[in-house]
């Protein structure tokens, strides 16, 4: 059968379906390894979206997405972010992950080098490959509190390097970048004349710093392709849907792009994304109280636990512990702690070999099963 695939697919490596496969490997598992909250999507979205549908938007739409829809997004960043985005520089979308998609095949020419800052989201990496570029992978450490350090970033600068994606705040370790630190990025990728790609998904869970996007300073717009999803601000996860911004040349041809892979946006997800939007403030109050203080919870029990250490970056759901002193690497760490405590994680080398000291948890459960969940890490030896 293998002879029937594409060459390119046959090494394909699926991180996550390994972590799946040991979802039911213990009756008494806490899973803290997906990025999917266990809170259920606002219900004012769901009904409003129901009775839009009842009224019959069925339909394809136009391929951009609802008018209304990419209108409310262009008054979201007016009143948000103060940047006034025009209609034709919006493209709704099957959510980020396709959306990081598109975009990556809308820019890259077989050989093209894309810097991927580390800790990453693992997808980009493949995402990459399968569009003909090349990923050029760039070390951060907790030590350095994850910062970018510009003099080694430029040794790894060729005539080949097309675009740095970035993830504020980042999953997994939460790092949000400053004014400062975007000031910076954005000096360097104008002085060698880079895209970049912003996956601006985790923007209300920034509980420390304020979110900025790089597409808000001077002279980024036009060099910035931006990827917003409703699946986490929203927790619309199940329901697939986002949008990206950019220049009109771009949004063109990732639109044409779209047009022949998927068309539209699903019509329903498309009414719950505006009525998300119609509400996002009053919902994101209710949604940043349950996340803020499990972070809290989870950054209290790792500072009691002698073998781990943590970078308290306050932002996102995730927690990316040390586990340098247990003298363990990512992957065995993870297989013990399923092994002795029944607790599913993600080994940090999945988002780059400088991972390879960390583990990756979620706080998408609650309290209660935190709780839980450090009482047995706790007791693990080392
Ligand atoms: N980008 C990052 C950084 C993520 O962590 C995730 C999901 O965990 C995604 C993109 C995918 O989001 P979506 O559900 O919009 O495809």
């Amino acid at each position: 059968m293998k002879r029937f695939l594409a060459k390119k697919y046959q090494k394909l490596e699926n991180l996550e379906a390994g972590i799946s496969q040991n979802l039911n490997k213990y009756d008494d598992l806490i899973n803290l390894s997906i990025g999917d909250p266990d809170v259920t999507t606002p219900e004012i979205i769901l009904t409003k979206a129901y009775e839009d549908t009842l009224n019959g938007h069925t339909k394809y739409t136009d391929s951009r997405g609802y008018k209304e829809l990419r209108e409310a997004i262009c008054g979201f960043y007016k009143k948000r972010y103060q940047i006034n985005v025009n209609d034709d520089e919006i493209l709704v979308t099957t959510a980020a992950t396709v959306a990081m998609y598109l975009s990556l095949s809308a820019v890259l020419d077989e050989g093209d080098e894309v810097i991927l800052i580390e800790p990453y989201f693992f997808p980009y990496s493949t995402q990459i490959e399968m569009n003909g570029g090349v990923v050029v992978p760039f070390k951060t450490s907790m030590e350095d509190d994850y910062k970018i350090d510009f003099t080694k970033l430029e040794k790894i600068i060729t005539d080949k390097t097309k675009a740095i994606i970035i993830n504020s705040p980042n999953n997994p370790t939460g790092v949000t970048y400053s004014k400062e630190d975007l000031e910076k990025i954005r000096d360097f990728v104008v002085k060698h004349d880079l895209l970049v790609i912003a996956d601006d998904i985790y923007t209300s869970f920034s509980f420390k710093d304020e979110f900025i996007p790089i597409s808000s300073l001077e002279g980024m717009f036009e060099r910035c392709i931006t990827i917003n999803s409703f699946s986490k601000n929203l927790i619309m996860t199940g329901l697939r849907i986002g949008n990206i911004v950019a220049p009109k040349e771009i949004i063109n041809v990732i639109k044409d792009i779209n047009d022949h892979v998927v068309y539209s946006a699903p019509s329903f997800s498309q009414r719950a994304a505006l009525h998300g939007l119609n509400n996002f403030d009053e919902i994101e109050k209710d949604i940043q109280k349950i996340f803020k203080e499990r972070l809290e919870y989870i950054y209290k029990r790792i500072d009691e636990i002698e073998f781990l250490d943590i970078t308290k970056t306050y932002a996102s759901f995730y927690a990316f512990p040390s586990i340098k002193k247990t003298g363990m690497k990512s992957e065995a760490f993870v297989k013990k702690l399923l092994e002795e405590a029944h607790i599913l994680a993600i080994p940090g080398v999945f988002f780059g070999e400088s991972g390879d000291d960390n583990f990756r948890i979620t706080c998408t459960v609650s309290i209660e099963v935190l709780k839980e969940a450090f009482d047995r890490i706790e007791k693990l030896k080392f």
